[in-house]
Formats: structure tokens, sequence, C-alpha cells
């Protein structure tokens, strides 16, 4: 079957749901969405912590645009959940220090802060008095305090921008696979469905289908000059255990694997929940797996040209104390009482849902930000890490007025029932299309 549109969106995560109720909020175009799943938010947009998150510990250096994302997304997403009904739970972040190394860290974040637009009244620097006074079950040196955090559940808000998107003429097209892209220029997407193969023509091929966008980019030989390591985020609920009324996070132990220290969260019904960890798995959807599979994810990393990453000894031990996390819940509990003392492993109950990130590697190491990478007929969105749930609305509102200078996309109509002040106001966020040569 051959299908023919002006823009094709591969993914209906929270960026490409973002995108596709955007552009269609403003265009007369005709905007397709191919999603291999059965509806929207299936992977990483409702597999996370939940957490709609205020920027303060984001670099506004090499972090800008995920910093300015967040920023700027933060009122859009709470009016999403006004008007869908969703809850949005403003509990706040207690982010801790643990030692004196650690208050320097969140002296520098009381500055990032301001540099990422934070109101000074949003937030506050405690010392260990402070943090009982509002905690009394949490023990640290320092900590700095964000308030406006809050906890929801991405995977309905993303359901319901998706459904705006398709009210306003989208098509959409579930259980449809994207295998590859052939053309650059003038590309045609093969795709797989359950009644065989679909060929769909599109003068524009945006691609942010998350866990799949690497391999699409690198079927047009794109993004060589990466590699990609896959991090399964595990969970573990907590029951029975009460007096903590915050989302407790710590320091990173190392800033440059921040995703490695278990969190204390408190999901919008009011759950609990330690973690996650990361845990390297073999592929982007491994959300189930053994040993044999850590062993088979090495083998798989000796061929890419990254390696010298996954041999970095310190990586290799923190990496290697997160897989022992992973089989033993025992492990993260212990790694959360080193702030929260009295959670012993009888509150442990069963494992929570796990996410996967995927996390983009060049010869430098971790790369630090989202890369967006285009051709005279494709756009690709790779590395869209945490807080990428937080950030994709003006994310994707910059993108698009990026691919309108690039791709002569016109804004002809106003259609859009939520985000107005997103669309109508200019994003300044500094996201650059690298176009291949
Ligand atoms: C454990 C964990 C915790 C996190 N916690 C937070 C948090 O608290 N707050 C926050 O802001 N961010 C958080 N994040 C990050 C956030 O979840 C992601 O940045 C965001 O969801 C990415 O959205 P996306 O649309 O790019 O990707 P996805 O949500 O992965 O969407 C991609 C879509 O593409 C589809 N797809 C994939 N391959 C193909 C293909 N070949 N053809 C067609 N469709 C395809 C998939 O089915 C999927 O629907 C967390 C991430 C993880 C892993």
């Amino acid at each position: 079957m051959s299908l023919q549109t002006d823009v094709l969106i591969i993914g209906a995560g929270a960026l490409g749901a973002s995108l596709a109720y955007e552009m269609s909020s403003i265009t007369d175009i005709n905007i397709t969405v191919v999603d291999a799943e059965s509806g929207p938010a299936f992977h990483s947009s409702s597999r996370n912590t939940g957490v709609v998150h205020r920027p303060f510990y984001l670099d506004p250096v090499s972090k800008k645009v995920y910093a300015k994302s967040a920023t700027e997304s933060y009122e859009p997403w709470r009016e999403v959940t006004l008007k869908a009904n969703l809850p949005w739970v403003q509990r706040g972040v207690m982010e801790l220090a643990l030692n004196e190394r650690d208050i320097k860290v969140i002296e520098k974040y009381g500055k990032w802060a301001i540099q990422n637009g934070m109101d000074e009244k949003e937030f506050s620097l405690l010392d260990g008095q402070g943090i009982r006074n509002l905690e009394s079950r949490v023990v640290a040196t320092g900590a700095i305090l964000s308030n406006l955090d809050s906890n929801v559940n991405y995977g309905p808000m993303v359901g319901f921008v998706m459904g705006l998107a398709e009210n306003n003429g989208v098509r959409a097209l579930w259980r449809t696979k994207a295998e590859r892209i052939i053309e650059a220029d003038s590309p045609t997407v093969v795709c797989k469905s359950a009644d065989g193969q679909v060929n769909i023509k599109s003068r524009l091929v945006i691609n942010v289908s998350g866990g799949g966008a690497y391999s699409i980019s690198r079927s047009l030989g794109l993004a060589s000059e990466y590699s990609e390591l896959h991090f399964r985020g595990d969970y573990w609920k907590i029951k029975g255990f009460d007096g903590v009324s915050r989302n407790i996070y710590t320091v990173p132990r190392n800033p440059g694997y921040p995703f490695l220290d278990p969190h204390f969260i408190i999901r919008p019904d009011g759950e609990t929940e330690i973690g996650p960890n990361a845990f390297l798995v073999s592929g982007p959807y491994a959300y189930t797996g053994t040993i044999s599979e850590i062993l088979k994810s090495i083998a798989a990393a000796s061929e890419w040209k990254a390696i010298s990453m996954v041999l970095d000894r310190e990586m290799l031990k923190l990496v290697w104390n997160d897989w022992e996390m992973s089989v033993s819940r025992s492990l993260m509990l212990r790694r959360v009482r080193r702030f929260i003392p009295d959670l012993d492993n009888k509150y442990a109950d069963a494992r929570g849902t796990s996410g996967i990130r995927h996390s983009l590697i060049s010869r430098e190491g971790f790369v630090p930000e989202a890369v967006v990478l285009g051709t005279a007929g494709t756009v690709h969105v790779l590395n869209f890490n945490s807080p990428g749930a937080t950030g994709a609305p003006a994310f994707a509102r910059s993108l698009l007025s990026q691919l309108m200078d690039f791709y002569g996309v016109k804004g002809t109509r106003h259609n859009h029932p939520v985000w107005r002040s997103i669309i109508e106001n200019d994003c300044d966020i500094e996201l650059k299309i690298n176009m291949a040569s």
C-alpha cells in the first residue's frame, strides 16, 4: 500500500503528539502520525517518574535547551491537566546534599535556578535542621527545596494532546512501524503494519520516535558520529511508609551520570515509589531481562565506536552497582536509606513500571542535550531524555519555528484549544538543526 502526506511524524510520544498538535493548530497541511504501538505514549512518555520539573538542577549552558524548554512548558502542561481533568499535584522537590561537596552543588543550583528563569520565591536553601522541620524522616546536610515541581501522569496527558491533534485533522496510523527512510531529500518511509508494508511519501518526515529514532536516522546514514546505549530505570513500590510529603532527590554522586541515583517519589494518587536506577540493557524496549541480557548488551557494545565510554572504569563501577540494584530491591533501599534511614526492607512491595532511557554517546562521552539532525526532507530528534516529558511542548514549538524557516511550513490558521501562549509567543530556545552536508 502507498500513501502520501505533506508531513509525516514518526512517533506519538510527548514530543510527537506535541508537534502534531502544534503544527495542526497553525497550518492546514496534511499531517500523518505513525506509531508502532496501539496508541500514544506507550514508552518513555508514560514509563517515567511523572514529575513536571523546575529547571534548578540544569546547567544553563550545557543543558540550556532542556532548561528553557522546562521553564516554558510548565504552564502549558498545567493547562492540559485542567482541561483534561487529570491530576496535577504540586508537591515540590527537595534535592539533598549528603555531604560538604554536595552543599557547593546546591548553592550552584540556587544560581542556576535564577539563570533558568525561576522566581527566587519558588525555592530555598535549607540546612539539616531546616530539612528536619519540613520532613522529619529525611536526614541530610543541606538541601534545595523547589516548591512548584508537580506529580502527574504523562501518559493520559500526551493522549489528550494527541486527541486534540486528531480533532485538528491529523491522521494517526497506529501499529505502523517505520522501518527505514528511503531518500533523504524526497523521502519515502517504509512502514510495517498488520496489513503488510505501507510506503508513505512525504514532503517532510519528522522522526521523533524515542527508542526508534537513532536506528531510523542511521537508515539514511546520519548520526554516524554517535552510538547509543539503553538504560532501564526500575522502580520499587513502597507500602505502609508515611510521613514524607515531598519528592526527595539527591545531588548526583557523579555529575557525568546524573541518572544513576534513585529518588523517593510520590505518584499523583499518593502511592510512593523509589527509583529509578539505570540498568544497561541490550535494546530500546528491554523492559524485562536477565543477566544474559546484560552480557549481550556488552557484546553488542564492543561493535560500537563509543566503546571507550563503556570501558570507562568509573562508569562501569556505577553501572555495575545499578545492575545489582535492579536485581536486589534491598540494595536500592539501602541506597535510599542514606537519606531516609527509617525506610527498611519491610516497606518494599512490588516492582513499579520500568522505563528506558536512550542515551547518545559521542567521543566526548554522554551527549548532554537533545541532538537535532536534518536533511532536505527529514528531521531527526535524538537523545530526547529527561526532563524531556516536561519540556516537550516548548521544544516542539521551537522545532516547529525552525521547520517553518527551513522547510517553508506556513502558519495559516489558529485552532488551538490549549497552549495558546506557547503557540503565540516566540520561544527563544536556541534549537539548532544540524544539516547533513
Ligand atoms: C525512567 C525514566 C524516568 C523519567 N522521568 C522523567 C520525569 O519525571 N520528568 C520528565 O520530564 N522526563 C522524564 N523522563 C524523560 C521523558 O520520559 C522522555 O524524555 C520523554 O518521554 C521522551 O518523549 P519522546 O516522545 O521523545 O519518546 P517516547 O515517549 O519514547 O515516544 C516515542 C514514540 O515513538 C514510537 N516509535 C518508536 N519506534 C518507532 C518506529 N520505528 N515506528 C513508529 N513508531 C515508533 C514509540 O512507540 C513511542 O510511542 C524519564 C525517562 C525515563 C526513562
